[in-house]
């Protein structure tokens, strides 16, 4: 990939736009709700988001005619750059932004778009996604949530969990079998579905971090109006496994600035403690250096290719590179305390964290298994 002298001019932007509006009211946003802090500050970081959205910095990958940028992928990784360079808050509104709004975009109609894209868009509505279960988790097409329209409403009933930030979520597209009897991935639907209602009941789970990040939720005869199925009713998998690609490919985009932002804090960590003159630390730092670029090179070279095998591959880098950075943090700061004691600091709940990033958006034996057959061409285990 190379930087034009129009992306520069575009990087410039961006710059002076997040350095001039990084202040005030958002000043003391630096940082906040990054991995496993998502608890932080959250309707301070709802506004910063409403104000980025007001200045068009959302949706930048989506067409202008459905309200984004239309920016190339060379420009959102630009936009992504800087964002993590200049220690911008964790935006809150990432799912709808970034999963189901591009899935709209691809399968939604015209009346869908007209309804969801603009608050998506503004950062009025918040969106959850609804797949998992506690039988359905790699094997996504053993769900067995339930939906059956009566009447003009689809009528939901089942389990989903794991669902990140439904405590927060306006919305849920939700992944359902809505053919009786129907087995895999035949017979499911892709509904959205309002969480402000009785049949909806969300509890959250308490994680290592000691935050919740994620939840149990419950549908118990909730409803939704029947034209709230994306795509046709019955072929739901294709449109999920549709966010599924997005979200294992350019949803990543940038997020390596805010690894290089940890691991130069965490090296400036090893010079104030001393731990610096370790050798084996000062091997093990640079190790994570020459990591994060071979994550970098690969990342630009795969942007804009459709292949899962190298989506995969990406996912495996970065995610068992940052696990090993938590890993490497507790070496440096010594050991763990309990989540809420008064010893309890970043790099603790970053390693906590950052043990769940070989897990979510498919785990690190689904992308070998990925791996295997696509890019091997072994047989399916
Ligand atoms: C922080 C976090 C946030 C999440 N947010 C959401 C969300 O917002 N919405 C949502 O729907 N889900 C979410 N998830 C769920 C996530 O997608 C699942 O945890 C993941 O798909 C794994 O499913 P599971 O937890 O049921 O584990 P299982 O599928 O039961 O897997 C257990 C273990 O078995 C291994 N395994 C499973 N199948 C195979 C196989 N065929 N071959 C080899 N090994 C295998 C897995 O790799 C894993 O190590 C989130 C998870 C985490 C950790």
């Amino acid at each position: 990939m190379r930087f034009t002298p129009q992306d520069e001019q575009f990087r410039a932007e961006v710059r002076e736009w997040l350095e001039a509006n990084l202040t005030g009211e958002f000043a003391g946003l630096r940082g906040a709700g990054g991995p496993g802090r998502e608890h932080e500050r959250h309707d301070e970081r709802l506004a910063w988001n409403q104000h980025l959205a007001a200045a068009g910095w959302t949706c930048l990958g989506w067409p202008a005619e459905h309200g984004g940028r239309g920016a190339s992928l060379v420009q959102q990784v630009i936009f992504y750059e800087e964002y993590a360079r200049a220690g911008a808050p964790t935006r809150v509104s990432i799912v709808g932004e970034e999963l189901l709004g591009p899935t709209l975009i691809a399968f939604g109609t015209p009346e869908q778009h007209e309804r969801f894209l603009p608050p998506i868009r503004a950062v009025r509505e918040l969106w959850c996604q609804g797949y998992s279960e506690p039988g359905a988790g790699s094997d996504l097409a053993g769900v067995a949530t339930r939906a059956a329209l009566d009447g003009d409403h689809w009528v939901i009933n089942g389990q989903k969990t794991w669902t990140s930030l439904a405590h927060l979520a306006d919305w849920c597209f939700v992944l359902a079998r809505t053919e009786a009897g129907s087995r895999r991935g035949a017979g499911l639907s892709y509904l959205l579905v309002p969480m402000d209602q009785p049949g909806v009941t969300v509890r959250p789970i308490r994680q290592m971090t000691g935050t919740a990040e994620f939840n149990e939720v419950f549908f118990d005869d909730a409803r939704t109006p029947a034209a709230n199925v994306v795509g046709a009713p019955g072929d739901g998998w294709r449109v999920a496994k549709a966010t599924l690609a997005i979200e294992r490919g350019a949803a990543m985009l940038g997020q390596q600035v805010g690894f290089r932002r940890e691991l130069e804090d965490l090296a400036d960590e090893a010079r104030r403690t001393g731990a610096a003159r370790d050798p084996l630390i000062r091997d093990r730092l640079a190790r994570a250096w020459i990591g994060l670029h071979v994550i970098r090179c690969y990342a630009l070279d795969t942007l804009g290719t459709d292949d899962p095998a190298r989506a995969s591959v990406l996912k495996v880098l970065w995610s068992r590179w940052h696990r090993d950075l938590g890993e490497l943090a507790m070496h440096i700061t010594g050991g763990i305390a309990a989540p809420g004691s008064p010893g309890y600091h970043r790099w603790q709940r970053l390693f906590l964290f950052s043990r769940a990033d070989t897990i979510y958006g498919g785990s690190d034996e689904i992308q070998h298994e990925i791996i295997a057959t696509r890019a091997l061409g072994l047989p399916r285990s």
